[in-house]
């Protein structure tokens, strides 16, 4: 591959483009989706051909649950005004039954769901969105008769690979949140022997799934995973690792109020109640709608919905995180700005903090920092 970007270097076997072309699919948006994903999985570009091969190779067949959500998910991962990498996933997988998007409805659509878990019985990905709610024989969500728990076991047992999209799926979400009427409970609570991946967010992010679907047809296998089942090439880091505005954080440089001067200038969210020091999720590198923009990017501090239970665990949203064990965040960030002399010393102390968020707690890496 040239540096200057140019996709023409990568070494795609001409027959592979030639095939998917022949699909009705520009080798151009092809190679570049390939690209992408490599990237987004935390691959070698020496891998791009690999990922070639498994995508050409494939109609996997994909069905796709709803069950307590908003559709948000659907959304992120549908949302297309021009040619995009889900538009692309689309063409290459076999989306057997998604609510949303499918022509048939009713009795029709109750029928290609069955057909589908009987016929790719063992072989389809299936995709949960939404939480499952527990109470009451499961009666706050039922679809055809059936309640979503026993649509849900019946569709595990038979998938290949069970993805988990949107927090409401991976952790039970809004629906979950105190005090949680309807009993709402995750994927994983429902089907605690089953292998799922869990793609935590609100909304998912597009590309987190189709790079996990691409893992899954590239290797046969899930991608590692944390011990909340998340995706490391997704989820390793946290957000305050990778933010454009941690210079100004280790400056010492924050917003006190929105809209104030240093919040026009794109300063440090935290003492606007920014999560990303305790966020695992890669929004600031891939970012959501084509890699437009993301919260942090747009003014807003991170909400931590990649978090389990975030609602709950993570409200007040616009309440700074208390103290990190050992250190006075607080403290030093409020004085930091008293004056020149003061910031550039109390930079150096907010520096020595910084450092710590970034070496964290080997043993538990998703809770460095502790909410008092
Ligand atoms: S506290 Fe929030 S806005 Fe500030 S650097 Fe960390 S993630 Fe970015």
């Amino acid at each position: 591959m040239k540096t200057d970007g140019s996709v023409s270097q990568v070494a795609i076997p001409e027959e592979i483009l030639q095939r998917i072309e022949s699909r009705g699919i520009n080798r151009r948006d092809f190679i570049k989706f390939c690209m992408a994903t490599t990237a987004a999985l935390a691959l070698p570009v020496t891998f791009v051909p690999k990922v070639a091969q498994a995508l050409e190779d494939n109609r996997t067949p994909v069905i796709w649950l709803e069950f307590q959500s908003c559709s948000g998910d659907s959304e992120a991962f549908l949302r297309a005004n021009q040619p995009t990498a889900t538009e692309l996933i689309l063409d290459l997988i076999s989306l057997e039954y998604a609510e949303v998007v499918m022509a048939a409805a009713g009795h029709l659509a109750e029928e290609a769901k069955h057909q589908a878990l009987e016929k790719y019985h063992g072989k389809y990905i299936l995709i949960v969105e939404g939480a499952i709610p527990t109470k009451d024989d499961g009666a706050y969500c039922t679809i055809a008769g059936q309640s979503a728990v026993a649509s849900l076991k019946q569709a595990v047992a038979g998938a290949a690979a069970t993805i988990a999209v949107g927090s409401c799926a991976t952790s039970g979400g809004l629906p979950a949140a105190a005090p949680n009427p309807s009993g709402a409970a995750s994927v994983s609570e429902i089907v605690p022997g089953a292998t799922v991946v869990n793609l935590p967010g609100c909304p998912v992010n597009a590309t987190n799934l189709t790079a996990t679907i691409v893992h899954v047809l590239t290797f046969g296998k899930l991608p590692a995973t944390d011990r909340l089942g998340r995706p490391l090439f997704a989820y390793g880091k946290r957000i305050h690792d990778n933010c454009e505005r941690r210079g100004h954080f280790d400056a010492g440089q924050y917003a006190e109020t929105f809209g104030d001067e240093a919040h026009r200038k794109g300063y440090c969210l935290y003492k606007l109640g920014c999560k990303g020091p305790e966020t695992f999720h890669n929004c600031p590198t891939v970012r959501y709608n084509e890699g437009v923009s993301w919260p942090v990017m747009a003014g807003h501090g991170c909400i931590g919905c990649s978090e389990p239970g975030f609602w709950d665990t993570m409200s007040p949203f616009y309440r700074r995180l208390p103290k990190v064990p050992g250190f006075g965040i607080e403290d030093t960030a409020d004085k930091i700005g008293i004056g020149l002399a003061a910031a550039t010393a109390a930079a150096f102390a907010v520096h020595g903090v910084a450092s710590c968020f970034r070496k964290g707690n080997p043993k538990d890496e998703s809770k460095v920092i502790k909410e008092d």
